[in-house]
């Protein structure tokens, strides 16, 4: 039924438990898992950002190690699992990741799209964060959220 699942993460506690289901659910359906992680260079411009000091360049390279190490810990998961899965870093310079993960859907041919409710910046009194809201809003296709672990949301 779902052939080519994409599993949307970004190492918080709610896109780790997403990433576990899609990991369950492939091997259950026998599909191939890719998982996407998108660079957010636009926060590198963000007033917050621009006022912390840190050089455009500096933090870009932390954003994209920390990219990698996302993907690396996902591969691992995947291995120790017995799974497979193939790993898509994306970037963004607009702040925009949900457009990332829904144009990868589009190219990859996927038929199911798994991502957390919340992120590494979502707030717990939102129903969805940013990045899960702005995927649902306008997919064209199957979406499965998935909450954190009870007492794992991120502070509000
Ligand atoms: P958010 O909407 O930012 O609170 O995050 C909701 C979910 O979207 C997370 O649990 C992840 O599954 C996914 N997500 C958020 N940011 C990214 C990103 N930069 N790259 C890939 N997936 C992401």
């Amino acid at each position: 039924m779902y052939p080519r699942i994409l599993a949307a993460v970004d190492g918080s506690n709610a896109s780790t438990r997403a990433y576990r289901e899609a990991l369950r659910l492939s091997a259950d359906q026998h599909a191939t898992l890719r998982v996407a992680h998108v660079i957010d260079l636009g926060i590198a411009l963000t007033p917050w950002a621009l006022g912390a000091l840190i050089d455009y360049e500096t933090l870009e390279t932390a954003l994209r190690e920390s990219g990698a190490r996302i993907l690396e810990n996902a591969l691992a998961e995947a291995r120790t699992a017995g799974g497979e899965v193939e790993t898509v870093l994306l970037e963004t310079d607009v702040d925009d990741p949900a457009a990332e993960i829904l144009a990868e859907a589009t190219r990859w041919g996927a038929d199911l799209i798994v991502l957390g409710t919340h992120g590494r910046h979502g707030l717990a009194h939102l129903i969805l964060g940013s990045v899960a809201e702005g995927v649902v809003r306008r997919a064209s296709l199957p979406v499965l959220l998935l909450r954190a672990p009870d007492g794992a949301q991120p502070a509000a």
